[in-house]
């Protein structure tokens, strides 16, 4: 495979931009080698500025779920084009995006929206410590909120002691209010709560962890955390960015059945273009400015072009709800394929799957948490993704992320996907 275009356009990309991305996990730098510049991408496939193409499972990280370039959502915005880009006002758009998230999302009253991720988890955390005038904040090892101060914190030593930076740059006065308890130990949760309980604003999760790798909750351990959070007046945030419209058309809260206060949004809710939002419990939203005293804002919040991409993505799934049981099946087909295949030539793997979401670890141990996805053994993952790629299957570079499925991955791209799978197991 020749990706030399990509080499040299990689090479001038890091004179002008840090490590030349915007975003660490484009570098490849887990897996040894340097990122694809992609040139285009439709329906399932990916194509590289040298002319390669690839069956793409990255979907963007999320967005791409009725696959790329979706007729119904760039017509979308094709047609929003021409009215203006931005209005810095409030536009019809906004309310139908709004009332779609509403009316689909079971605890979702109301909805604000912002331009990322990471502002839906950031504002959702302030709202939550303004709300109930708290100030410690909740969240599990390996879960990934988005890069806010209080949000990029990891394990201190020793259970229910508070976390430290993860990152540098982050004051540990921040870190001292952020306690970090480990992923699926309903144990340390209770003696958390215990201790503390008063002064916990608010838990905050991935309700399918899918940024340590895809971690399921084990059974009970999100209702305990509703319950818990009940109790001691914290608030629940559920974070669906990844999850949300992707595990059910009412993501893991429908799949689960789960309730919770705030629910954070991003990715599919904007179809490929730059959205977050956060929505609940009208009660909490309403201590959001200008109805109330917590501030948040933004100037290209409620874009149009990207109300118009969200509209015609969740309108197409509204209207074809039948994509979820396909998923479904596509989701069980590879995961089959994949433990036949490497258990055939005597690797040792541990896959977990939820729906369109799936992670291939390299262990012998299941993976429960972030101390077990740990275990993974990532140099022969290196091997793994290379192969595949050089096979024309286009995997996230590191073992600590999920695979996408997509609607537009058809039956031709998963045998072929198995194919490869199969004969890199072979030679690994
Ligand atoms: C991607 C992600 C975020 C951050 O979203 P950005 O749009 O990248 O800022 C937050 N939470 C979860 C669960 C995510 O997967």
């Amino acid at each position: 495979m020749n990706t030399n275009k990509s080499k040299t356009a990689f090479d001038e990309a890091k004179k002008y931009i840090p490590g030349g991305v915007n975003s660490p996990v484009r570098a490849f730098a887990n897996v040894g080698t340097h990122p694809l510049f992609i040139a285009k991408a439709k329906g399932s496939r990916v194509y590289d500025i040298d002319g390669n193409e690839f069956i793409d499972y990255v979907g963007s990280w999320g967005p791409m779920f009725l696959g790329h370039a979706k007729e119904c959502v760039t017509e979308a915005v094709k047609s929003a084009v021409d009215n203006g880009l931005s209005f810095g006002a409030p536009c019809l758009a906004e309310t139908e995006l709004a009332k779609r998230i509403c009316d689909i999302v079971p605890c979702v009253d109301v909805v604000r929206m912002v331009n990322s991720g990471t502002e839906a988890t950031m504002s959702a955390i302030r709202l939550a410590r303004g709300y109930t005038g708290r100030n410690i904040i909740v969240k599990f090892e390996g879960c990934y909120h988005g890069h806010s101060d209080s949000l990029l914190i990891k394990a201190g030593s020793g259970v229910a002691t508070f976390g430290s930076a993860s990152s540098a740059g982050v004051p540990e006065d921040f870190a001292k209010y952020t306690l970090v308890l480990p992923y699926n130990d309903e144990a340390a949760l209770d003696s958390a709560f215990e201790k503390m309980g008063s002064e916990i604003a608010g838990v905050i999760i991935e309700p399918v962890a899918g940024n340590m790798g895809v971690v399921p909750p084990r059974e009970g351990f999100l209702q305990k955390i509703r319950l818990l959070t009940e109790k001691h007046g914290s608030v629940f945030i559920i974070d669906e960015v990844m999850t949300g419209f992707r595990l059910s058309l009412s993501g893991a809260i429908g799949r689960f059945g789960i309730d919770a206060d705030i629910v954070t949004f991003g990715k599919i809710i904007g179809g490929g273009m730059p959205v977050g939002a956060y929505g609940g419990k009208r009660e909490i939203m309403e201590f959001v400015s200008p109805t109330g005293p917590v501030y948040q804002a933004g100037t290209l919040s409620g874009n149009p072009l990207a109300m118009a991409a969200g509209n015609a993505q969740l309108e197409y799934l509204q209207e074809h709800t039948d994509i979820y049981e396909e998923i479904e099946q596509k989701g069980a087909y590879l995961e089959r394929e994949f433990k036949a295949a490497a258990e055939k030539h005597g690797i040792d793997i541990r896959i977990n799957r939820v729906g369109s979401m799936m992670s291939v670890f390299f262990t012998d141990t299941d993976v429960v948490d972030f101390e077990t996805a740990c275990k993974s053994d990532t140099e022969r993952f290196k091997k793994y993704f290379n192969e595949m790629l050089r096979r024309g299957i286009y995997l996230a570079p590191s073992q600590f992320e999920s695979l996408f499925l997509c609607d537009a991955h058809t039956e031709e791209d998963l045998e072929k996907t198995a194919k490869a799978f199969g004969e890199v197991m072979e030679i690994l």
